[in-house]
Formats: structure tokens, sequence, C-alpha cells
């Protein structure tokens, strides 16, 4: 493999001997592409964290909305009259 930086030929290393630039990450991160099934992967675990929050919010939402009626409710039985 020869070298981004200084064009040295350095054969399955890691680093340049010449001038220690990193030759297998670097052209890792240029050809890493994620497969279909990384994607979904990745696509799901979004979209179960997504639906797991939103969830927290709905539930905290209906407890105000449950809390608040039978707040009203409460006070209705016991001043005769709505808030
Ligand atoms: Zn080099």
């Amino acid at each position: 493999m020869k070298c981004p930086k200084c064009g040295m030929e350095n054969e399955q290393r890691s680093v340049c001997k010449d001038c220690g630039q990193f030759l297998y990450s670097t052209t890792r991160k240029i050809r890493y592409k994620p497969t279909p099934k990384e994607k979904r992967e990745r696509f799901r675990k979004n979209t179960r964290y997504v639906v797991t929050k939103s969830l927290i919010a709905i539930l905290i939402l209906l407890g105000l909305v449950l809390l608040s009626f039978l707040l009203a409710v409460g006070m209705q039985r016991l001043f005769g009259f709505t808030v």
C-alpha cells in the first residue's frame, strides 16, 4: 500500500514506515460504507429511541390531564362548583 502523504511503499502496515502516516484508518474511512442491513439496524434503533421518548411524553401529558380532571371532579364534589 502506498502512503498517501509521502508516497512510500508499505507492505501490510497500518502506519507508514517513513513518515508515520496512518494507512489503515484513513483508507477504511474513505472506503467504509454501511451495508443495507447496518442502515436498517441503525434506523430501527433511532426509531425505537424516538418512540420511547414520545411515549414517555404522552404518558406524562396523560397523567397531567388525569390529575387535573380528578382535581376538578374533587373540587366539584367538595365545593359544588367547577374550576
Ligand atoms: Zn509516508
